[in-house]
């Protein structure tokens, strides 16, 4: 294997003027202060439960056991954006009273006095309309049909989804930006309930666009950029113009200081730690906060083809994503994101157990990637279809038994 000193030389060799931005890594001195003012706020949420400080710190202990046993270790990297810091891309920001909630629910489960009618998070899919032709893509049969969601329908989907309590709403499509203006609308309404983030292409994710979903109050983007080769990019994706687009789109939300992860799309070609070292050197240089590793999945485009990672793939994607997030070699790249790292074991976190997918009918589906209906959000009670969800569960996984 190529030394990696060499790898990341050579790519650093690759900026140009293109990519400048600033790492938004925590430094020692700042994250240290930062894990101890996180930690003695989870433990007051806890206090403020048990009004014990024995039951408290055992409560507090079996959080942190928990999330070892989901994420193999504590938070090692911490991100700044905003004037927030992250070390998750499913947790809300710190400090900030979405992120609170969501220790408060953790809590609860573990104290088992939990609320059923609770979600942490939610995707939805709010246009069919899209651009591009992905090879991937898990909402092809329903794109290019007629719209039917209307501002209206999606202002009440957002309500209902904020009567469940969640922290954090993943606009996707389509491409959500072709509906920018909507989505301005909802998040000046609705973004001190949850967080907003974005997850596109880079199409019409123009700076003034960007700029102005910063100033609604959307906290980030996350962008699809699935090969650091402009060219194999481009080819997987349909269009001369995305890998620029995707590119743009980054450079613009970290000139304003928004959360930015980039998320990929793991072909067999990508799955070796070269390949995916040459990508975090790649996300690095473009300033992105987060890498989140995807797998292809049998589902819209993909049906039928014999894209799945092999055991031996996934066992690599695992490896890569622990060593990217605690080896001391790593701690200036961006923090990965893997959920195949704990559905094996722990099970499924989607299908009600703490998120659910809403698509482009408003029907409430398992996750992005398991299309099974459970109900729909316009015509039906979320309350009544997340329970019969949870006990559907996930085909792949299982649900979550924590
Ligand atoms: S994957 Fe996303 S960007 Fe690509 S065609 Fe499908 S909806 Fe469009």
């Amino acid at each position: 294997m190529e030394a990696l000193e060499n790898i990341e030389a050579r790519n650093e060799n690759k900026i140009s003027d293109n990519f400048f931005l600033k790492p938004s890594i925590e430094r020692s001195y700042k994250l240290k202060w930062t894990k101890f003012k996180n930690a003695l706020n989870i433990y007051k949420i806890i206090y403020t439960k048990t009004g014990s400080v024995w039951q408290s710190f055992q409560v507090f202990k079996k959080l942190l056991g928990l999330h070892k046993k989901v994420w193999g270790k504590l938070p090692e990297k911490w991100v700044s954006a905003g004037k927030k810091k992250y070390f998750m891309l499913y947790a809300p920001g710190f400090p900030s009273n979405q992120l609170n909630r969501m220790y408060e629910m953790e809590v609860n489960k573990l104290l088992q006095f939990n609320n059923p009618h609770e979600l942490r998070f939610a995707f939805f899919a709010i246009t069919k309309k899209c651009p591009l032709s992905c090879e991937h893509c898990f909402e092809w049969d329903k794109l290019h049909s007629k719209e039917l969601l209307s501002l209206k329908d999606l202002r009440f989907a957002v309500l209902k989804l904020k009567e469940m309590n969640i922290v954090q709403l993943h606009l996707s499509g389509g491409e959500p930006m072709l509906r920018v203006n909507d989505i301005v609308k909802l998040a000046e309404e609705f973004s001190n309930d949850m967080e907003f983030y974005v997850l596109t292409s880079g199409f019409n994710a123009t700076r003034g666009n960007v700029k102005l979903l910063k100033d609604a109050g959307v906290t980030g983007l996350v962008v699809s950029i699935d090969h650091y080769d402009k060219n194999i990019h481009n080819s997987f994706r349909g269009s001369s113009k995305s890998f620029d687009d995707a590119v743009n789109a980054v450079r613009y939300a970290r000139e304003f200081d928004m959360f930015v992860t980039v998320s990929v799309c793991v072909s067999r070609a990508l799955a070796s730690f070269n390949e995916l070292y040459n990508y975090a050197c790649f996300v690095k240089n473009l300033g992105a906060s987060f890498i989140q590793l995807l797998e292809p999945k049998n589902v819209g485009r993909y049906a039928n083809k014999n894209v799945k990672l092999s055991d031996e793939q996934i066992e690599l994607l695992c490896d890569f994503y622990y060593r990217m997030n605690f080896e001391s070699a790593f701690s200036k790249f961006p923090i990965v994101v893997y959920h195949g790292y704990y559905q094996k074991q722990i099970g499924c976190f989607s299908a009600g157990n703490r998120s659910v997918y809403i698509d482009t009918n408003g029907d409430v589906l398992l996750c992005p990637f398991c299309h099974h209906k459970s109900g729909n959000l316009l015509t039906e009670n979320i309350e009544n279809i997340v329970p019969m969800m949870r006990q559907t569960g996930c085909p792949s996984y299982g649900i979550s038994k924590i």
